[in-house]
């Protein structure tokens, strides 16, 4: 059972006339699926309700087409046509004792609504401000608009009860909501009864808020969610001053930072509970609770978060993304079970791309009912008995902790003297070592079970494992960065001189990082090429950093990472070269070309680290496949590779894939060519009415 220092943690909370049965709030987050796939996040939702959170919420769901935040695929409650599969994620919240929770979203200045072809309408005309600096502009509402608008709020906030909600957010924070728009004096520039003084600015909340209590009265409760600072707009003291002039509007204050970026920032540029000086006394100045985020894993910081006085509730989105059942396992005393998040912010980047989220921690994220996963329970265990894992890497490592829940007996077998593959490599990295828990909770987990073995030091050949005797056979074996400069610049090996001191990002892992002038070419794009950068500066270098993208770490524009990497760079003092290619290495310089104008210069350097690509250590396998008329002898009915054996790709892809093969072991094959997971088919309309010069309006 728990700790009683964390009994505080399981206090019920009012919340107008509502009662949470805990502080465990799960605040609104985003997963790609959004309006698109809304039985899979109606299944995710539910898997959080029974992990024990006492409050879950769903992502944005847009109140109006005549705002939206396209291209990313957020909720919907545009007419009654929404209601239903709002209403399944409500039931399936609801089923688990949880409050429901529904996020109303009027995009404004951030929606470009490229769907519904509207024209933008926002608090102040100006250019729309979306992450695409998208080429057009917003008008201004008028008074009779802004009527138009608290009508569309209440409107949507009765649909959302009658969908069965028992909580609505109305959102102004992360730059994304009207409320904060209208708030803010760089958003709002009005010179009417809307604009100007803080009283002015905040009407339109005021009236939004009165409007839906007169007609909904206690039956729903409203939460604001509310921006803690805005740079260069509204401050966190005009915040304060807010909140003391509304003590009593909402029935709950949900804080969060004004811009996404700083609020959902990575472990790399945050550390846990960020956000508390911006926080604090803010609960003196409300008779509501207060919750509030920080990417809160350890239950003794979230204690600390209570008894200090600065929130009522915990506010978590990545962290319950991470592991849902985090309250449970706080309730039974399983804090070492906890998956806490790493904050990479891989889940963003299934926002940002408009696929689906997934989770580097929780491979079960939005496959719960696309796949039937859950994230705390196997399927049964297959006909056979045993596997062997070859290679310990975050691949090896999920696919180990998955089968042995399955029942199998394993052996894990690493050539390293360290488990954890490239996860215990990169975590010794510059600001990347929170990643160490995709490691750390794997490792434990299977310290804790019987029927797992690992061995380090444990190099196996394809000849040692025809030996042995297992079942199946696990190819976990990773990948290494390639030298030849192959990537996407170069498809096949670049001119190097053999005198130039060469690196690959495994070399400076293995602690060989040169010093003097440094010159590293990134043609991989996402982090690693930016933090080796940094270790180079550490160790005394004087670094280069040439990439032929546009941006550098350019991928991490889905992690939200970029421009606190462009800017800790620029910090450093590196010298950051854009749209520039590498066409050769030479005896002590290199040459560089304009990926547009194709004119080529020669940069000095004394050695350069190559960030290219990777090559997968497949050679056990393939010499394993050449053996194949051997296995039945051997005893063995499957080899298979996965991860970055198979094809290299972030960390979260070779957990997914290590998952993905403990599911499926011993499973039936594929239904023919059908797709493996379930999906929604949008419901065909009437076509007629709709052609043949017969337009809508005139229906
Ligand atoms: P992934 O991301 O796919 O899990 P990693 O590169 O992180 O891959 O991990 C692969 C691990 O496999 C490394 O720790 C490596 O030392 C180990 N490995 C590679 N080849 C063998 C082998 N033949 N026998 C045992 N372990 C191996
Ligand atoms: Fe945390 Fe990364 Fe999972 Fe997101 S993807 S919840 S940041 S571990």
């Amino acid at each position: 059972m728990r700790a009683p220092r964390y009994d505080i943690l399981f206090e019920p909370v009012a919340i107008g006339a509502l009662q949470a049965k805990n502080r465990f709030f799960q605040v609104p987050h985003c997963n790609g699926g959004g309006h698109r796939d809304p039985s899979a996040a109606a299944a995710m939702r539910a898997v959080k309700a029974e992990g024990g959170w006492g409050v879950v919420f769903t992502e944005q769901c847009e109140i109006h087409p005549t705002s939206e935040i396209t291209p990313f695929i957020e909720l919907r409650l545009w007419d009654d046509q929404d209601i239903p599969a709002l209403a399944r994620m409500a039931e399936q919240i609801k089923a688990h004792g949880a409050l429901a929770g529904i996020q109303l979203a009027y995009s404004g200045i951030n929606g470009p609504n490229f769907y519904s072809r509207e024209v933008p309408r926002a608090v102040t005309a100006l250019p729309i401000r979306t992450f695409t600096n998208d080429p057009l502009q917003a008008r201004a509402l008028d008074k009779a608009e802004i009527g138009d608008l608290r009508r569309w709020f209440l409107n949507a906030a009765k649909r959302a009860r009658q969908a069965g909600f028992d909580l609505i957010c109305l959102y102004g924070a992360h730059g994304f909501g009207i409320f904060q728009h209208f708030l803010s004096p760089a958003t709002n520039q009005r010179s009417d009864e809307y604009g100007g003084s803080l009283e002015n600015r905040s009407r339109f909340l005021r009236e939004t808020v009165t409007d839906i209590r007169d007609a909904l009265g206690e039956e729903l409760a409203i939460s604001l969610r509310i921006a803690l600072e805005e740079r260069d707009g509204f401050t966190n003291a005009e915040m304060r001053d807010f909140i003391e002039m509304h003590r009593d509007l909402p029935d709950l204050w949900d804080v969060a930072r004004g811009s996404w970026e700083e609020c959902s920032a990575t472990s790399r540029f945050e550390e846990e509970g960020a956000q508390q000086h911006l926080a604090a006394g803010i609960r003196e100045l409300t008779d509501k609770p207060v919750v509030g985020v920080g990417r809160f894993t350890s239950p003794d910081v979230m204690v600390r978060q209570i008894t200090s006085g600065v929130l009522d509730f915990i506010g978590c989105a990545r962290p319950s993304i991470a592991d849902p059942f985090l309250p449970r396992k706080i309730e039974e005393g399983r804090i070492e079970d906890i998956r806490e998040c790493i904050g990479c912010n891989i889940c963003i980047a299934g926002d940002m791309t408009m696929s689906i989220s997934r989770c580097t921690q929780n491979p079960a994220f939005m496959e719960e009912w696309r796949k039937g996963w859950h994230p705390e329970t196997m399927n049964p265990k297959g006909a056979s008995a045993n596997v062997l894992v070859v290679g310990s890497g975050p691949a090896g490592l999920e696919a180990a902790r998955a089968l042995s829940l399955r029942g199998y007996e394993v052996v894990l077998a690493e050539a390293r003297d360290t488990l954890g593959g490239r996860v215990t490599r990169e975590s010794a990295l510059p600001g990347l070592a929170t990643w160490a828990r995709v490691k750390d909770y794997r490792i434990y987990q299977l310290s804790q079970r019987a029927n797992v073995q690992t061995h380090v030091a444990s190099p196996l050949n394809a000849e040692d494992i025809l030996q042995f005797g297992f079942a199946h056979v696990a190819i976990a074996t990773g990948a290494v960065w390639r030298r030849d400069g192959v990537s996407r610049q170069h498809v096949t090996p670049m001119p190097i001189d053999a005198s130039m001191p060469l690196y690959t990002p495994d070399d400076l892992m293995d602690g060989n990082i040169p010093d003097g002038e440094v010159l590293v070419y990134d043609d991989d794009h996402y982090y690693i090429g930016g933090v080796l950068a940094e270790l180079l500066v550490q160790n005394g270098a004087r670094v280069v950093l040439l990439t032929p993208a546009p941006l550098v770490s350019e991928w991490s524009v889905n992690t939200l990472e970029q421009p606190f990497i462009h800017k800790r760079l620029l910090d450093l003092g590196v010298e950051i070269r854009l749209n520039q290619g590498m066409l050769a290495i030479d005896k002590n310089h290199i040459v560089a070309n304009c990926i547009h104008s194709g004119k080529t210069e020669h940069i000095p350097a004394q050695a350069v680290v190559m960030v290219a690509s990777r090559t997968p250590v497949d050679a056990l396998y393939l010499r394993l496949q050449e053996r194949r008329e051997d296995w039945r002898d051997a005893g063995i009915r499957s080899v298979t590779r996965f991860g970055d054996a198979e094809a290299p790709a972030p960390i979260a892809w070779a957990v997914y894939a290590g998952h993905r093969y403990a599911r499926e072991l011993d499973g039936e094959p594929p239904r023919g060519d059908a797709p493996a997971f379930r999906r929604e088919v949008a419901q065909l309309g009437d076509m007629t009415g709709g052609m043949n010069g017969t337009d809508m309006n005139r229906q």
